[in-house]
């Protein structure tokens, strides 16, 4: 791609190592910029860059926050004695936009994964296992995804916490909503049939 100015194509390059962003998007994103105020676009990079200066990680659970404890983990009025247990920051939002769960979270940082050279050791199992002995967690829920990594991790902290009296659980697996059984892999229907629920609390 020629572009005439040096300045312009240096602001392309940056937006093309985006995610998701090739050249040509880049492009119509930095023209789009050269079009607004300057102040705005002055704004629009401040806010980029204090986000990453400023941003903070939860002490107690490794979600993003703005404050050394997160706003999950600093609200009484929520379940303290229960942990969630994620990958990623991503499942975090995404299971509080389902406004169906009251207790605290444990970001991992990933997961599992022997082949892609991730060990225990370099996710946050360790604190994990520390704060369920300390905090006297009463049930950790295990909210991640339904593969073998995932199921390598589970079996790993459960290991761990086996001295511990905390109830473990996973969320329910199974046929997703709307899907259809014949296209649902024998593992997914297998799963779907053992974690079977009485009617009543599958229509609540
Ligand atoms: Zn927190």
């Amino acid at each position: 791609m020629q572009l005439p100015s040096s300045l312009l194509e240096n602001a392309v390059n940056e937006f093309s190592r985006l995610p998701g962003i090739g050249k040509k998007t880049a492009l119509r994103l930095v023209l789009h910029l050269l079009k607004q105020d300057v102040s705005e676009v002055l704004q629009f990079g401040d806010t980029i860059s204090r986000m990453r200066q400023d941003i903070k990680f939860c002490q107690r659970c490794l979600n993003i926050s703005d404050a050394d404890i997160c706003s999950i983990c600093a609200n009484s009025s929520r379940n303290q004695h229960l942990i969630c247990v994620v990958e990623n920051i991503r499942d975090v939002i995404a299971i509080e936009s389902t406004q169906q769960y009251n207790g605290t979270y444990h970001v991992l940082g990933g997961i599992i994964s022997p082949l892609d050279g991730v060990g225990p050791d370099q996710l946050s199992i360790e604190p994990l296992i520390s704060r369920i002995q300390k905090e006297e967690t009463e049930e950790l829920m295990f909210a991640l995804n339904p593969n073998i990594q995932g199921d390598t991790t589970i079996y790993y902290i459960q290991k761990k916490i086996q001295q511990f009296s905390c109830k473990v659980t996973t969320i329910a697996r199974g046929i997703a909503f709307g899907g259809e059984l014949e296209y649902a892999d024998e593992m997914t229907l297998a799963r779907s049939i053992t974690n079977r629920l009485p009617i009543g609390q599958y229509v609540k």
